[in-house]
């Protein structure tokens, strides 16, 4: 297979923050013919946090002695509606780009 789309979008927080986004992609493959055999695509939230070395081991240890935190240990990215609609038109583009699934 070939690829022949690759889209890569980013969707940063409404916080402004660049360290809590989602990266969009959407690969679409073909055939030697040029038909589309295939659309993939895939989402990654990034969340990333500097915390100093002591931070992390104290992270770490309240983690390993099964601490739990009250909002777990996830965080997250805020969407606007602006924000929404660009998620919506990526997966409209996905939706409308290529083969019936296989299941
Ligand atoms: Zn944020």
């Amino acid at each position: 297979m070939i690829l022949n789309k690759n889209i890569d979008k980013f969707v940063v927080c409404t916080c402004g923050s660049t360290e809590h986004l989602i990266r969009l992609q959407l690969f679409q493959w073909m055939n030697k013919y040029g038909e589309t055999t295939d659309v993939d695509v895939s989402f990654e939230i990034h969340l990333v946090s500097n915390y100093s070395f002591l931070s992390r081991l104290w992270i770490g240890l309240k983690y390993i002695f099964g601490f739990k935190q009250k909002n777990g240990h996830f965080e997250d990215v805020l969407l606007n509606r602006d924000k929404a609609k660009e998620i919506i038109l990526f997966l409209q583009d996905y939706v409308n780009s290529g083969p019936v699934d296989h299941e």
